[in-house]
């Protein structure tokens, strides 16, 4: 077996090893990746959120796996590359047989007085960003030395850090290496508009230093700001020191010299990565990295892939602000014309690069609105469709009119994973018929997105008809449905079905026509026909559990319960003989109840002042709360009161799919509200509000859909946000795969919910305001109710009589389902002619 010594476990060192595993099937190398930081490789792309709540775990990159050697927290000291040896930080030496660098960078930081007291940062590692937020709990003034992409991001740290934020930049505008000076002044003003001062065409001259020997103020020539801490961002430098001191051949302006095969001036040494320079230029970006990491995984494993450059075009939301840069942006190419659109009043700024002849399309700056990025960056280099004004005019945004259809095949649709219209056309025509199959079988579109509304696009361009139909019964989509049914008012599956639809309906039109009638307030959800169109759980408004028991989970709203209320739960859990856990949701899962023993147990905590949790329901489940300013040091908002507010207000709402929701009171974010449908996270000036994160199977964080909300706006916001999820989505659709298939994504639900662009929402706002006033406990309707309580029997002529296939074991004091797990369910009472599904419920978290 072959030895491969990795240093260096960033970003690339982390995807070189993952393509190597993948390639080499037979097990012929031996890896040991030595990575300097305390821990294993995390997203530094993704590095920001860790101040929006995500944690060093969330950022983690996958696990390496067994047949990899992590020695995390040690550094490559020395290379003898006559020995083919690496001694290491805690003295060890290591033999290889191939060594690859994937040191990275390092920030710059220049030698200005002052540079080094307490309180001056750089922006590079989870420890830094630890660093700035101890400095920023006693700032209430932070500089941030450069205005480049880091820099911006920076800024926006320090604002949600609640620091008074100014940026300097030495350029005469902001982010000059991606973008023009017309760009450069939009996004200066709207930068400024957000609350960050913005100094550009100015140099720092020192930082001065308080009493305390932390930075008072940063002097800009003649100007002084006053400052508590300072961050620099003023660019990186490759981290060669140990390639150089071997003695490898380093670049003119550093980084280790690579050829195409990204071998060094040593054909056993590698370089990847932002330590590597490869024709004269050291790429800061994920991408070159990753392509570089894969050409070397390939040549490990006996084959000849290259690295011959890479697209740098980036399109990057930055404090909200949306800027897009690709092909040649500054129109460096000879005899190269721009075409301009400024709509300063429209807060758009739109320029293409175009040949001498207008006819190809060789760059372009997209800021305040990024939407025609997806359709313009593959056509760089190719012949344009149209006018290259039409297609950055307003009228023509979203690309312009440059349909799917004019690229040419070798146009580059996801550039993270090079994949060209060509591969996507030859995946549809064999077969893949939606996104997700696209996803699936090319990669395009799975990681940062900005082409899935091309991947859209070039399905219906090919012809692949994507039917929205519900089933076989209804041609309609799950939306269109709900519209009919608030248009006409029909309130009952027989009426919708014989006016709408064909035949007498299934398991999934069924179910999804009774959530669309409870949506829109069709009374209790077991009364006359309604009760037949539920699936298993809401049949039993409980969750089927995998012995045939099912759960009780009473609403606890907030997670906040007072010690009588526990004890009935308690009391209750121990009369019935039920498992108890505490769900990661914030409340109690009671498990094992039998069918019949419902109505008996619910009695109890009715009586006891519970409700409902709706655990088994596609509709509102929990409204997670942290403790907030009513204990917590950090507090800025009372969580705990919103995170109740907001249960109480949704409790019952019925929705394509289960609804989770958070509150944090401050941004560390202890509800893990991001992880959820609609998160909110208190500011010092209100609530943010996030939405369309899950925590299925594709987990994902939520994004911000507006910033610093009083409550009433926030409510109204959430009110709009749910209301049009309801409307609009397809059955079983989580927010996050709702918005992501949404036209226009995020921002056009930003637009709907913000700023009313449809002008439907004071629609949305009375259909929540109903659902609010006609709420009712539905356990309560049942135990009121003699003709709902007669379903809860096991057997239709027995209805007492336990079903005798249900028996338990017991497991650390606690009774737990016995034998081998009978995946079924007891039969519904007799009448109900639906078959019995296979298959249980996912148990309430
Ligand atoms: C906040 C932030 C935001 C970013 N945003 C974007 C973006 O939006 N788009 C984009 O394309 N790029 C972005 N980047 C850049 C991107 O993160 C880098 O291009 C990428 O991480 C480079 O990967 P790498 O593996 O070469 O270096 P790194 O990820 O820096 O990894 C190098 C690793 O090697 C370790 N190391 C160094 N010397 C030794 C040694 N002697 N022994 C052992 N270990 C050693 C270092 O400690 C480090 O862990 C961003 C960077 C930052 C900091
Ligand atoms: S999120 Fe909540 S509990 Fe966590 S630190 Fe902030 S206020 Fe405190």
């Amino acid at each position: 077996m072959r030895q491969l010594v990795v240093i260096g476990n960033g970003m690339v060192g982390h995807r070189l090893v993952e393509a190597i595993r993948d390639r080499d099937t037979d097990g012929r190398w031996n890896i040991v990746v030595l990575g300097e930081e305390p821990r294993p490789a995390y997203d530094r792309v993704a590095l920001s959120s860790y101040f929006d709540g995500a944690t060093e775990e969330d950022l983690r990159l996958g696990d390496l796996g067994d047949r990899v050697t992590l020695r995390s927290g040690e550094r490559a000291t020395d290379i003898d590359r006559s020995a083919k040896k690496v001694t290491t930080s805690t003295g060890d030496v290591l033999g290889y047989d191939t060594l690859v660098l994937a040191t990275g960078s390092y920030p710059f930081v220049p030698p200005l007085p002052g540079h080094d007291l307490p309180g001056c940062h750089v922006y590079r590692t989870i420890e830094d960003l630890d660093a700035i937020t101890d400095s920023a709990r006693a700032a209430t003034t932070g500089v941030v030395i450069g205005g480049g992409l880091l820099g911006l991001e920076a800024a926006n740290a320090l604002r949600l850090l609640g620091v008074d934020t100014h940026v300097v930049e030495l350029a005469p505008w902001l982010m000059p290496a991606q973008i023009d000076e017309g760009g450069g002044a939009l996004l200066g003003r709207l930068i400024d508009e957000l609350g960050v001062t913005v100094h550009t065409g100015t140099g720092t001259s020192r930082i001065e230093a308080g009493d305390d020997g932390r930075p008072a103020a940063v002097r800009l020539g003649e100007e002084r700001i006053d400052a508590d801490m300072v961050v620099f961002s003023v660019g990186i430098r490759p981290r060669d020191e140990i390639a150089r001191a071997a003695g490898l051949e380093i670049g003119e302006r550093g980084g280790v010299v690579i050829d195409d095969a990204c071998r060094t001036s040593d054909p056993d040494i590698y370089a990847v990565g932002e330590v590597a320079c490869h024709a004269g230029t050291v790429y800061g970006l994920i991408a070159p990295g990753n392509a570089m990491a894969e050409v070397v995984a390939d040549r490990l494993v006996g084959g000849t892939a290259a690295f011959t450059g890479a697209d740098t075009s980036t399109k990057l939301k930055l404090l909200g602000v949306d800027v897009a840069s690709f092909g040649d942006a500054h129109g460096r190419t000879e005899g190269a014309l721009d075409v301009v659109v400024n709509d300063a009043a429209g807060r758009r700024y739109a320029k293409l690069v175009v040949s001498d002849d207008a006819s190809t399309l060789l760059g372009g700056v997209l800021v305040g609105d990024a939407s025609a990025y997806a359709a313009l960056r593959p056509l760089v280099g190719h012949e344009l469709p149209g006018d290259p004004l039409a297609l950055i005019s307003p009228a023509g945004a979203e690309g312009g009119g440059v349909g799917a259809g004019a690229l040419p095949d070798d146009a580059q649709i996801c550039s993270c994973n090079a994949v060209t219209k060509g591969d996507l056309t030859h995946a549809i025509a064999g077969g893949a018929c939606d996104v997700a199959a696209l996803k699936g079988c090319t990669t395009a579109g799975t990681s940062c997105g900005s082409c899935v509304p091309m991947l859209k696009q070039l399905l219906e361009a090919s012809g692949v008809e994507q039917s929205s139909a519900l089933c076989e019964h209804f041609t309609h989509s799950r939306a269109e449905l709900l519209e009919i049914v608030r248009a006409t008012g029909i309130g009952t599956f027989s009426e919708l079905i014989d006016r709408h639809g064909t035949g007498r309906g299934c398991d999934i039109c069924k179910p999804a026509v009774a959530s669309i009638l409870a949506s829109l307030g069709g009374g209790h959800i077991l009364e006359g026909e309604q009760a037949a169109l539920q699936d298993t759980n809401d049949h039993f408004l409980a969750n089927l559990q995998r012995n045939g028991t099912y759960s009780v989970v009473p609403r606890i709203p907030g997670g906040e319960i007072t010690p009588d209320k526990l004890i009935v739960i308690g009391e209750v859990a121990r009369d019935f003989g039920l498992y108890t856990k505490i769900t990661g949701g914030q409340r109690i899962d009671l498990f094992g109840a039998r069918v019949e023993q419902l109505p008996a147990i619910w009695a109890r905590l009715v009586d006891a002042g519970f409700e409902s949790g709706h655990a088994y329901g596609k509709a509102l489940r929990t409204v997670k709360s942290c403790v907030g300013t009513t204990w917590c040091r950090y507090g800025v908002q009372d969580s705990v009161r919103m995170a109740i507010d907001l249960e109480l207000r949704y409790r019952g709402l019925r929705s394509p799919h289960k609804i989770k929701a958070a509150v944090s009171g401050c941004a560390r974010e202890c509800a893990e509200a991001r992880g959820k449908d609609f998160g909110v996270i208190a500011t010092d000036k209100g609530w943010n509000l996030y939405v369309g994160g899950n925590g299925g199977f594709t987990p994902r964080h939520a994004e911000l859909l507006a910033s610093d909300l009083d409550d009433a706006t926030l409510i109204r916001y959430i009110d709009r946000f749910l209301m049009f999820y309801i409307r609009t989505a397809d059955r079983l659709q989580r927010t996050s795969t709702w918005i992501e298939n949404l036209e226009g994504g995020l921002d056009h639900l930003r637009a709907v919910v913000v700023d009313d662009s449809l002008g439907i929402a004071a629609d949305l706002e009375r259909d929540m305001a109903a659902h609010v006033a006609a709420y009712a406990d539905e356990w309560r309707g049942v135990l009121e109710d003699p003709d709902k309580l007669a379903r809860f029997a096991s057997f239709a002529n027995a209805p007492q009589a336990p079903d005798p296939t249900i028996s338990f074991a017991t497991e650390r004091d606690q009774p737990v389902p016995a034998g081998p797990v009978a995946l079924g369910m007891p039969a519904p009472p007799v009448g109900d002619a639906r078959p019995a599904p296979n298959g249980s419920a996912p148990v309430e978290v």
